[in-house]
């Protein structure tokens, strides 16, 4: 299994989510704070970057640069850049992220050290143990439930 930096941030705030994105399971719906978070990337959309399964908004001083909206998913949006670290540096290039949020312009740096590789490199095995289950994790009501796509198929 090659994850996406979706997959990641599934696996951050909803692994029912991320189950059933895996087995290719799309809902019509798409939440207003999707459709403003694709705006907000697409003043980036000349810059991405693409290597292997990921897409990085940007470069910037040989950075990578990740635009969020709000800082709704602190830890999703952290290992998300840490796995393009990762990737990277499997491509032999090592650098550090920088994560910005549109609400207040916050800068939050990002470093891929030895104790978080080992803990992403744990993230993605449960990744690929999670999407090979054979039913989805059941459904709970959480704070990202209201924007989810999946709302009518996890509670109808
Ligand atoms: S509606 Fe809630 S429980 Fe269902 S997939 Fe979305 S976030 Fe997860």
């Amino acid at each position: 299994m090659n994850p996406t930096a979706t997959h990641i941030n599934y696996y951050f705030t909803c692994k029912r989510k991320l189950w059933l994105f895996s087995h290719n399971i799309k809902c019509e719906h798409e939440s207003d704070f999707v459709k403003i978070g694709k705006i907000y990337h697409e003043d980036y959309d000349k810059e991405k970057i693409e290597i292997d399964n990921i897409k990085i908004d940007a470069l910037r001083d040989g950075k990578v640069f990740e635009l969020k909206k709000k800082n709704t998913a602190p830890k999703a949006a952290e290992f998300q850049v840490l796995y393009y670290l990762y990737v990277l540096k499997n491509h032999g290039t090592n650098t550090t992220g920088i994560i910005k949020y549109k609400e207040n312009n916050r800068l939050q740096e990002v470093m891929l050290s030895e104790e978080l590789e080992k803990e992403l490199l744990e993230v993605l095995k449960n990744i690929e143990l999670l999407c090979r289950e054979d039913k989805p994790p059941e459904a709970k009501r959480i704070r990202y439930c209201k924007n989810c796509s999946y709302y009518e198929l996890c509670f109808s």
